[in-house]
């Protein structure tokens, strides 16, 4: 099967591990998009590391990575990603600007002597910053990916793949606004596969409001609103086990008549050819 999404990575906020996680994993947020010979990643969480040694073995060295931003649970397996440390490797990073800061100027900061022992100029692996904007999809092949700004602290992208048979939303990191920001509807409206965050509970979400994620009572009636064929959960919260997790997934399926499911590290979700 070459035609799929595997989720390397489908925690939130900060990786975990511990007999509490064994089924939905501990790994932060990547998403290995393979569409033919078409591939994409986004984001570096700690699910990319072992991505880039599966990537290795199958002999890849071109690769199209997406930053949604620069969090530390998007970013953390970046330096980790044994791709950059070949000289035949040519890596193409697409990801928003900070606020104010260029994406190569943060990834400088990050590899910064204090936190890694690699200087970024000395990778071996050639790197391009791409730029990207909304509603100009970049194409790989068959694949179009188009991003459009969420809403989370500061600027964040959420993600349409179109493939010639399907569209896929994923936003990994959004604070649903009520009422809907109608071009945020319009971008969604009608995916096939809508793949969304819900990391807090009502509780939870009443003390962290303005940290950028949803919980059900602003992300259920986007659901309605939006209609997508399935609905996929992830980014979870690290506080969240896997009974924490399953309790959620029984709870809300009574209230969506939209099929929904928890996704979990290494899931892996077939495309249409
Ligand atoms: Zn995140
Ligand atoms: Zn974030």
């Amino acid at each position: 099967m070459d035609h799929y999404l595997k989720f390397w990575g489908t925690r939130g906020s900060c990786p975990v591990s511990g007999s509490q996680y064994t089924h939905f994993g501990g790994n932060t947020s990547c998403l290995e998009i393979r569409y033919g010979a078409n591939l994409a990643i986004i984001d570096a969480g700690t699910g990319i590391l072992p991505l880039g040694n599966r990537l290795l073995k199958e002999g890849i060295r071109k690769f199209h990575l997406f930053f949604s931003h620069m969090h530390w649970d998007h970013l953390i397996g970046f330096p980790f990603f044994k791709p950059l440390y070949r000289p035949d490797v040519e890596i193409a990073i697409y990801a928003p600007k900070g606020d104010g800061r260029a994406p190569k100027e943060l990834f400088e900061e990050l590899f910064a002597k204090e936190f890694f022992p690699v200087d970024f100029s000395a990778l071996p692996a050639k790197i391009e910053f791409c730029s990207m904007q909304p509603a100009t999809p970049v194409r790989l092949g068959d694949l179009a990916i188009e991003c459009h700004l969420a809403h989370h602290v500061y600027t964040t992208w959420c993600f349409k793949i179109k493939t010639p048979k399907e569209k896929i939303g994923y936003a990994t990191d959004n604070e649903v606004e009520l009422p809907f920001d109608e071009g945020f509807v319009e971008f969604f409206q009608g995916c096939d596969l809508f793949i969304h965050e819900m990391q807090y509970s009502e509780k939870e979400h009443l003390e962290r409001k303005g940290w950028g994620h949803s919980s059900p009572s602003v992300i259920l009636p986007f659901i309605e609103k939006i209609q997508p064929g399935r609905w996929i959960v992830t980014h979870h919260d690290p506080d969240h086990t896997d009974r924490d997790l399953h309790e959620f997934c029984q709870e809300i399926k009574q209230k969506t008549p939209v099929p929904v499911e928890w996704v979990y590290d290494g899931a892996v979700i077939p495309l249409k050819e």
